[in-house]
């Protein structure tokens, strides 16, 4: 029998997991990754599966739509999933990571697997034969210009801001204090505390100031993760009920919660870097430098990445792909990622493991899998792949689901959408075989 062989175009959340979902079904992979020979203009290492902004997977618990999704993929032996459990740092009811040991994890066990060939290339054209494409918001041109010609010019796209990360001992630890919200979790954030007077002055600074996109440029924006100074041109109230938002967060020195807050998460185990939870921004760079030292505990503090701010391309799926991410026209042809109008690290790397799975029983004549819209990893599938009036990226959410089949008070609705969804998956692994080996 003739061997058969996929491409895999991109190295990241999605390319890893599609490609270990093939491999580990028997199929030869070529995995291609531009990096380190032409990096993205966000990416900074050679790693696969890079987190280039938080090192945060988001929720953990069923009951949120991105936790219920994690808990599918751990059914489904997702690599990224099993890397994120095995290198996770403190982050409350968030399961967040040290970015390294999860990228090297990753980009070890593909390397060490006899199925997967790496091959470090910038992909101009998209190959002939097998194909998934998941060179993410930051593709290269030319591959770029390919898809174009592939998909017709439906092709979008929107900007995209990183929060910059401090280095932990330049944090002012008189100041900062630790606190999970409403004493949740392990008190796992630091805290950055402000007055009414504190907040107002840093405010002031930051609606004035230098940002290296001019102000007048035709910014298009996604909601999920506007850069902070955008944000405040909305006023002060949407950062006070936004990431500065105090609630639930008392100062052990005060007994009260302050007037805005800012907080920090671990960037690694060692706790030697903290990110700046919702900062992401454009700002000039001497600006962030200006802006830390209205922040109470971090004026001192020494930035050791800067935010930045990219383009980030996505398709238009609807019409182009069908649920298994699969094009509609060219059947040897799937996407996955954030290009196909996911949205966040989790979702993109699902959409890897749908794809990935579902071209594996494409290749072995086996029927592919609708997950439905009763899982979180279907919803999104079909997110991406039904027409609708306005199609943006969307993250993983119980808005995109089937509704409830039963009438169910609104304070029981979260956990139905889980349970549903969890029944679901597992009575799909049986019907097709699935279980983890
Ligand atoms: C600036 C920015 C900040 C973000 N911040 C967050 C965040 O904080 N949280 C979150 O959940 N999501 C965030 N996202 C979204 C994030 O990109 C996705 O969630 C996730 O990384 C997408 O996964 P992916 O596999 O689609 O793409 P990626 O992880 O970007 O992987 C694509 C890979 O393809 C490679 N590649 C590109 N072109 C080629 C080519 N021609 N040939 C070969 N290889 C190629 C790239 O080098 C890269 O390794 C952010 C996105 C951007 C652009």
């Amino acid at each position: 029998m003739k061997e058969l062989v996929v491409n895999v175009i991109g190295a990241g959340l999605a390319g890893s997991e599609a490609a270990y979902q093939l491999a580990k079904r028997g199929i030869k992979v070529k995995l291609y990754e531009m990096r380190p020979k032409k990096m993205t203009a966000a990416h900074k290492t050679e790693g696969f599966a890079e987190l280039i902004c938080s090192n945060s997977l988001r929720a953990n618990d069923t009951k949120n739509a991105v936790g219920l999704l994690k808990e599918e993929m751990r059914m489904l032996d997702s690599l990224i999933i099993r890397a994120a459990d095995h290198t996770k740092v403190e982050a409350g009811g968030a399961l967040a990571v040290d970015r390294e040991l999860f990228s090297k994890y990753i980009t070890e066990e593909l390397k060490n697997n006899s199925n997967v060939e790496i091959i470090q290339e910038e992909v101009t054209k998209i190959p002939d034969g097998y194909t998934i494409v998941a060179s993410g918001p930051l593709t290269s041109d030319a591959l770029s210009k390919e898809i174009v010609s592939l998909m017709g010019d439906d092709h979008l796209y929107f900007f995209d801001a990183v929060a910059p990360i401090v280095d932990a001992n330049t944090i002012d630890y008189d100041k900062v204090f630790l606190a999970s919200r409403y004493n949740k979790g392990e008190a796992a954030y630091l805290n950055c505390p402000f007055n009414k007077e504190e907040f107002e002055k840093f405010y002031n600074f930051l609606i004035n100031a230098e940002c290296v996109v001019p102000h007048d440029f035709d910014l298009i924006v996604f909601e999920g993760c506007m850069p902070i100074e955008e944000m405040a041109k909305r006023g002060p109230q949407t950062m006070l009920f936004g990431p500065m938002k105090p609630v639930g967060l008392d100062d052990p020195r005060t007994g009260r919660y302050p007037y805005a807050v800012v907080q920090l998460r671990k960037e690694n185990n060692e706790g030697t870097m903290y990110n700046l939870v919702g900062f992401q921004t454009h700002l000039k760079f001497g600006a962030q430098d200006e802006l830390l030292k209205y922040i109470p505990g971090l004026e001192k503090a020494k930035i050791l990445r800067y935010g930045v701010m990219h383009r980030n391309t996505y398709l238009h799926s609807p019409g182009m792909l069908n649920c298994y991410y699969q094009m509609i026209n060219k059947p040897n042809i799937f996407f996955a990622g954030q290009m196909t109008g996911v949205e966040g690290y989790v979702e993109s790397a699902s959409s890897g493991l749908v794809a990935g799975l579902n071209m594996a029983r494409m290749l072995e004549g086996l029927e592919m899998i609708d997950f439905t819209k009763k899982t979180s990893s279907g919803a999104l599938a079909h997110h991406v792949s039904e027409e609708k009036s306005e199609f943006v990226p969307m993250n993983a959410n119980f808005g995109i689901f089937d509704s409830l089949e039963e009438r169910t008070y609104k304070k029981a609705r979260k956990e139905a959408y889980a349970s549903r969804g969890l029944e679901t998956m597992a009575s799909i692994i049986k019907e097709y075989n699935l279980e983890v080996k």
